[in-house]
């Protein structure tokens, strides 16, 4: 069985821990405690291998709360979420990104871009394209989710596998 960490990643309520929990427990969270930092743990079957999972729900990272080295050094994979109705949070992707090619000392990581929230509709501010843009031009993989509709929530994690194996 091959161990692999992920850390999930990105502005405070885009809706990280409702997408985590639903993948692990397969139900939707109206809420959850915001400023908890807490891992999970999955068997994840992928490409015929078993993967332990370890998955590090962070409790948010904005201009000013510094990512930190636990959230970089000894993470295989790393899923970065945007709200699709939030133009804010998709601007703090390449932000966080960045931070996290500075603490690696690398120039790529396996990465995978997650626009969440996708079922809402009427507020969307970041347009699927946008996404897909930042995505190629940061050579990282790219989903739009509904962690309320369960909507490619799962595919996050297979992404994510298969950009670390990737490498
Ligand atoms: P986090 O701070 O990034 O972990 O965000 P949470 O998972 O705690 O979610 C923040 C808020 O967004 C909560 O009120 C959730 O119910 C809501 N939320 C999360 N995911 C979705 C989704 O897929 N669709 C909708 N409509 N709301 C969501
Ligand atoms: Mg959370």
């Amino acid at each position: 069985m091959k161990k692999r960490k992920i850390a999930v990643l990105g502005s405070r309520s885009v809706g990280k821990s409702s997408m985590v929990v639903q993948f692990i427990e397969n139900h939707f969270i109206e809420s959850y405690y915001p400023t908890i930092e807490s891992t999970f743990v999955k068997s994840v079957p992928y490409n015929g291998t078993e993967y332990h999972c370890e998955i590090i729900d962070t409790a948010g990272q904005d201009e000013y709360s510094l990512l930190g080295p636990k959230h970089a050094i000894g993470i295989h994979g790393f899923v970065l979420v945007y709200s699709v109705a939030s133009r804010k949070s998709f601007d703090m992707i390449q932000v966080i990104y960045d931070k996290i090619i500075d603490f690696c000392g690398v120039i790529d990581i396996p990465c995978v871009i997650v626009g969440a929230k996708m079922d809402l509709k009427n507020s969307r501010q970041v347009d699927s394209a946008d996404g897909e843009r930042l995505a190629a031009a940061n050579n990282a993989a790219w989903v739009e989710t509904s962690a309320k509709d369960n909507v490619n929530v799962a595919n996050v994690f297979e992404l994510c596998l298969a950009e670390i194996e990737k490498r």
